[in-house]
């Protein structure tokens, strides 16, 4: 666990954050001298060094980004060879070797027919760009009413106004009314908060087949043909890792070939590697229309994002004079493409994949031992993606309150998680879960220590509440 000297001096970027940078998603106005922004200043595998010389474990690989551990010269070294040769050119019309060859490499990796990549500089970009080519294709093959957008009731897509408008979260939203028309909510596949369905494989069948049955229900309820797209992801993140219920997505493709609707696998989170596949719709066993990918794709080394289309999106911008007027000016950046092809060689040849389909059990089942705590009421995940739910009564299922969860989660948890040597994320979306989602490299070691430090501080956790 974490040691720390009280002696250090707070470090100058604490204060200089605290007064001149404007923090994502934080509290501007909570940091000062009483309360010092964290500074990590170094990392090495699956450790993080901050400021006051404590070691941190990286529980959340970052954000869901560094699947190949931190510190690894050979693809800084790659950064740096690319931006020697040629930092920068855009893709508009022209392209770089490292963008082309990136390129060929992601539509060979995607399954099916997905062989045409548009480049982003994130996860955001790629949910947005995926509804702008929803868009115009059909106004392409000549159904120009289709335009609307149906996800799920607390996913995350991304903050662009239009990745805002397919976002479930109305706290995260009401303060950026209107948003772009058009987007729909319908039920998560959260199993927990869905009793009504058994545990055992029968009962989670009819829970597929309920859950998608809702998005059958809203194109219906929208009209078929004002519906572009549903985006989903392979195992939703917000809300703690909600797996999908067996059958789910293989109704869910049947109702948007029905009704002539593009599935979106947004897997921002869950590509290369988190769920032991490049993309997690091939370990589910569906093949979307449109992939949208990020984070992982560079394990953190550079930033970029995609969108991977079909071969049947694509055929109507191939046609002659058809121009898609939409890109940006980092897409495709050949410092960033060059870097994710030597992350996707370092990844193969190390066998992370494999790594991960090896380890998701024993991580569960390392996680399910917390399930002994009052307050831990669930454990679920896939992969290296797990989430911790906390509850204030495990019998009844109830959540904490607002101001409980105020206390918990923005007060308790991550100083005392990080204090005590764990970097992960409490989240509160009404439900409060713990996100963990470590490097790929992290192996039994890390399992037990994440588990010794989330017992150790959860335990604190329910004198707090
Ligand atoms: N989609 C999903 C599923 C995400 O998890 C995220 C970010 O966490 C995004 C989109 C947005 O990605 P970015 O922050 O790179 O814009």
């Amino acid at each position: 666990t974490a040691v720390e000297n009280p002696t250090t001096p707070a470090h100058p970027a604490a204060e200089a954050a605290a007064r001149h940078l404007w923090m994502h998603f934080a509290r501007s106005g909570a940091y000062g001298p009483d309360n010092p922004v964290p500074v990590i200043t170094k990392g090495e595998g699956v450790r993080l060094t901050d400021s006051r010389g404590r070691t941190i474990l990286d529980g959340l690989a970052g954000l869901f980004v560094v699947q190949a551990g931190h510190g690894r010269r050979e693809l800084a070294e790659v950064a740096a060879k690319q931006a020697a040769e040629l930092a920068y050119f855009p893709v508009w019309g022209y392209t770089t070797p490292p963008a082309a060859a990136l390129a060929e490499r992601l539509a060979h990796l995607a399954p099916g027919d997905l062989n045409r990549v548009f480049f982003t500089s994130g996860g955001g970009e790629a949910v947005e760009s995926a509804w702008k080519v929803a868009k115009q294709y059909f106004k392409l093959v000549g159904k120009p009413l289709k335009h609307k957008v149906i996800s799920r009731s607390v996913a995350y897509h991304g903050t662009p106004h239009g990745a805002m408008a397919i976002t479930g979260l109305p706290m995260m939203k009401k303060d950026f009314e209107p948003l772009a028309p058009g987007g729909f909510r319908v039920p998560n596949t959260n199993r927990y908060r869905h009793p009504e369905f058994a545990d055992d494989a029968e009962g989670q069948a009819a829970f597929g087949r309920w859950a998608a049955d809702r998005i059958e229900e809203a194109i219906l309820f929208e009209g078929a043909d004002t519906v572009a797209a549903v985006v989903l992801e392979p195992v939703q993140n917000s809300g703690g890792c909600l797996t999908p219920p067996p059958g789910y997505f293989a109704r869910v493709r049947e109702i948007c070939d029905r009704h002539d609707v593009l599935l979106v696998s947004d897997e921002v989170i869950c590509a290369f590697g988190r769920h032991g596949h490049t993309f997690a719709c091939a370990k589910l066993g569906y093949v979307p229309d449109l992939i949208t990918c990020a984070k992982g794709m560079t394990s953190g080394y550079g930033p970029l994002g995609a969108l991977i289309a079909s071969d049947r999106v694509m055929e109507p911008f191939l046609r002659p004079g058809v121009t898609f007027p939409h890109g940006y000016t980092w897409g495709g950046h050949p410092v960033s493409a060059a870097v994710a092809l030597a992350n996707l060689d370092l990844m193969k040849r190390e066998g992370l994949h494999q790594r991960v389909l090896d380890h998701e059990q024993a991580f569960g089942d390392t996680l399910r031992r917390l399930l002994d705590l009052p307050i831990v009421g669930d454990v679920r995940g896939d992969g290296y993606f797990w989430a911790v739910e906390l509850v204030k009564d495990k019998d009844s299922r109830e959540t904490f309150g607002a101001d409980e969860r105020e206390r918990l989660v923005r007060g308790f948890l991550p100083r005392a998680l990080l204090d005590a040597g764990l970097y992960c994320r409490p989240d509160d979306r009404g439900d409060v879960v713990i996100q963990l989602a470590p490097p790929l490299i992290a192996g039994q070691a890390e399992f037990d220590e994440i588990e010794m430090i989330l017992r150790h501080v959860l335990v604190q956790a329910e004198q707090v509440v």
